[in-house]
């Protein structure tokens, strides 16, 4: 099922809308859908999921009301970074979601994660006339055969998105950086090779490549153990000494600064009265919204409500507030024992 969503707090849940972690990037989230069912999926997303049932998809007024409120609060010089708990490339107004984000005066940087062969090379122009400054793509190995395999897709040609972005870095203006998850044990030899292919191709205004650290997640895909960071810094600095290329960046090369956060509306042990919107993405899980709204981003906040009691839409919970991280808000129905907050390998947590 797929959920439209209008006229709910855009703040609040990493199903969608937009997610402040106290800097100058905002993430917005227009789609949680994805083609792919990637084997290591931190939020286990795609076809092939067994433990979604529900996908949400904003409707870009919303969206764009609240990233010009949100922009305003964080001042001049905002990254809006379009990713979210699937594809982007998915969400049908992007061009437009992207025009709108350009004409926000605090608008410095447009991005976005994507696997990119969804697209076209027409769509991929009108991407970069709308505004588009980056895109993140997403490439886990160039071995066909490989990148199907971590994909879990036969039909997902990795070729394609390698063409669509050289098209990209040759033809507009937009820069194109290329950030592999390392599944240790599955795509080793991959690593470098594609660090070779992105310092050859990629990333003009910015480091052109961002290796990710597989990380295993409460509700992800889990196809191996997990690397420690220590071992995965080191590993990545070897792999500079053997390649000659570099691979690991400061934040600071991607213009994150730090900046205040949004406010937090509600307290962790806080109780609230919500109404139960729809079901959340994963079972057992329920988006909401206080019954006192005050139409603003920057106060007004969705939640997501854990419940082993299944709750009807419409229904009306009194829900005590059990996290509050970077304004995403999970809740619990008040009566009986508090759930306890997710924590170490939580989506949540990311
Ligand atoms: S890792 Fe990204 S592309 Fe792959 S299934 Fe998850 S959301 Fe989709």
């Amino acid at each position: 099922m797929v959920f439209r969503v209008s006229g709910v707090p855009m703040v609040g849940t990493l199903y969608f809308g937009l997610v402040d972690r106290g800097t100058n990037v905002v993430e917005v989230r227009p789609t949680s859908v994805c083609a792919l069912s990637c084997i290591f999926c931190s939020v286990n997303a795609g076809p092939k999921s067994r433990v979604r049932r529900n996908e949400f998809v904003v409707e870009l007024d919303d969206l764009l009301g609240a990233a010009r409120e949100v922009a305003r609060f964080k001042g001049r010089g905002v990254e809006f970074h379009i990713d979210g708990m699937g594809d982007p490339g998915n969400y049908d107004r992007l061009v437009d979601l992207v025009a709108g984000l350009r004409e926000i005066p605090e608008t410095r940087t447009i991005s976005m994660q994507t696997r990119l062969f969804m697209m076209s090379e027409d769509k991929i122009r009108q991407l970069a006339e709308a505004g588009l400054d980056r895109i993140n793509l997403s490439v886990d190995a160039l071995d066909v055969g490989l990148a199907a395999r971590l994909a879990d897709a036969e039909w997902y040609d990795v070729r394609r998105a390698v063409e669509l972005a050289e098209y990209a870095v040759r033809n507009t203006g937009m820069d194109v950086i290329v950030s592999p998850v390392w599944v240790p044990g599955i795509n080793d030899g991959e690593i470098p090779r594609i660090a070779a292919w992105a310092h050859a191709a990629l990333g003009k205004r910015w480091p052109p490549v961002l290796v990710q650290k597989y990380v295993a997640h409460k509700r992800g895909r889990k196809p191996v153990r997990e690397m420690g960071w220590r071992a995965f810094w080191d590993a990545l600095r070897r792999l500079e000494e053997e390649t000659g290329l570099r691979l690991v960046f400061e934040g600071d090369a991607f213009g994150i600064e730090r900046r205040a956060p949004l406010p937090r509306p509600y307290a962790v042990g806080e109780k609230v009265r919500l109404r139960v919107v729809t079901r959340g993405i994963f079972a057992g899980e329920y988006l909401a919204v206080p019954l006192r709204l005050r139409g603003s981003a920057i106060h007004d906040r969705s939640m997501t409500v854990v419940s082993d009691v299944e709750l009807p839409e419409g229904a009306v919970v009194t829900a005590r507030i059990i996290e509050n991280r970077d304004n995403i808000y999970l809740a619990s129905p008040a009566t009986g024992q508090p759930r306890r907050a997710f924590r170490r390998g939580s989506p949540y947590s990311r």
